[in-house]
């Protein structure tokens, strides 16, 4: 039985999630040469900091358990990431992109936002303390990057997506 114990399911959701950010470190360069407003293309490069920061996180978390965070592949994220390609490779007017891009990067903070919470959660059960707390980190960096997101697409870019500059 691979998944015996909640420790078991614990190490598989943190290797889904290390798959994940790799996928995250490679896709956001892109989405930030493709954003147009100046905003939102420094919120994909300051997520990418970030989320060098949360590989970090969670290599420092197998390297207490004595395990190797590789050997999973976050179907999920190539989905969400092959989605986000789509748009990028769209002919549409600038503003209508970013609003896309920003559709495109709050799904990926959601998973990644679901995912964290859940081994949060079984890192507290389990008694692993240091560890939900490095996780509670980036949980709530994730959160902060899809509100960041939020307030973007409000204050300014659905806002000019919704009378491009074009005027057609
Ligand atoms: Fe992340
Ligand atoms: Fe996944
Ligand atoms: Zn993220």
């Amino acid at each position: 039985m691979k998944l015996a114990t909640l420790h078991d399911l614990y190490v598989d959701e943190l290797k889904d999630l290390y798959s994940a950010e790799h996928q995250i470190l490679k896709a956001l360069p892109k989405m930030a040469k493709t954003a147009t407003a100046p905003q939102l293309a420094k919120a994909f490069t300051s997520h990418l900091e970030e989320t060098k920061g949360h590989v970090e996180r969670l290599e420092k978390i197998f390297k207490k358990l004595g395990a190797s965070p590789k050997g999973k592949t976050c179907k999920a994220m190539e989905g969400l990431l092959e989605e986000g390609k789509e748009v990028i490779e769209e002919d549409a007017d600038p503003a209508v992109k970013d609003a896309a891009l920003i559709a495109a990067g709050q799904r990926v903070e959601h998973y990644e936002m679901a995912g964290y919470g859940c081994v949060r959660t079984f890192a507290q059960l389990l008694g692993y303390d240091d560890a939900a707390e490095l996780l509670q980190q980036t949980l709530d960096e994730e959160g902060a990057a899809d509100e960041k997101l939020t307030r973007l697409a409000e204050t300014v870019i659905n806002v000019e997506a919704v009378a491009p500059a074009g005027g057609k």
